[in-house]
């Protein structure tokens, strides 16, 4: 038996892409589960900010940090609304900065059909892989999340920055080719970034280990019930995959804290 706060699975790029659960004593390595019944029991909460037995409202927090902790300001969703540059505080300047003001890169992925996103330069291969991308390539290397951001901007006319996770689940994606975007996205994006082009970065690839492939899924999680429970057959993105179609997203349940019981 395993116990402990549910954070989002922290993941190895390997082939296939290996997840782990880390809980403070253990760790869990979740692709040797797969082929055997896991059951997640809530039994109580614990806000990812403020470590209370709080109810958790979005992301991991409860509805107070939701609304107050610099963690979940409304640049982490929107980073053209960034301003640490600026050195204007949001809700608390020194971790603003902190995150902020290192570099971030644009990127294609494809996911269910070619997304574009931003995210800090160390943070890229996990970035990646917690959206279930099967390809990504690097556009532009820039040095803050403003910057990112309003390339980001730019890139939505032709680009989705949305992935469609049904159709990522169920290996429904478009045929488009990643290197062919790739071009389209740097001509769009202009001189304005020409001194942040990445021409030479490859394209990543990523593999899921996934025993037998589905054609609809539905959501579970413990907001909705007590108890999560089914047969393991796949994991890709943050989604655990179980043989009815029902799928459990780990970081859409951050915060929770859970009895996890795993049985043949
Ligand atoms: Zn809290």
């Amino acid at each position: 038996m395993f116990s402990g706060v549910l954070k989002k699975m922290t993941s190895i790029h390997d082939d296939p892409v290996r997840y782990i659960l880390d809980f403070d004593n253990d760790l869990l390595f979740l692709n040797q589960v797969i082929g055997k019944k896991i059951k997640f029991h809530k039994t109580g909460y614990c806000c990812l900010s403020c470590f209370e037995n709080l109810q958790i409202f979005a992301n991991g927090f409860c509805k107070k940090c939701f609304f107050e902790s610099p963690l979940s300001g409304e640049w982490v969703m929107k980073p053209e609304l960034s301003k640490a540059h600026l050195k204007i505080e949001d809700r608390d300047i020194s971790y603003e900065k902190k995150v902020q003001l290192q570099n971030h890169i644009v990127y294609l992925s494809k996911t269910s059909g070619i997304k574009v996103g931003v995210t800090r330069s160390n943070n890229m291969t996990t970035r990646w892989i917690d959206q279930g991308a099967i390809e990504a390539v690097v556009l532009i290397e820039v040095p803050n999340r403003y910057l990112a951001g309003i390339a980001e901007v730019k890139l939505k006319d032709k680009f989705s920055d949305k992935t469609n996770w049904r159709k990522m689940l169920t290996s429904n994606i478009d045929e488009a080719d990643i290197k062919n975007e790739k071009k389209i996205a740097i001509d769009s994006l202009g001189s304005e970034f020409q001194d942040y082009f990445k021409n030479d970065s490859k394209v990543l690839k990523f593999n899921y280990q996934i025993d037998k492939l589905i054609d609809s899924v539905k959501s579970i999680s413990l907001k909705k019930s007590d108890d999560v429970e089914g047969k393991l057959i796949g994991i890709k993105g943050q989604y655990l995959i179980f043989d009815d179609s029902s799928v459990f997203n780990v970081r859409s349940n951050e915060g929770y804290v859970v009895d996890i019981s795993i049985s043949d």
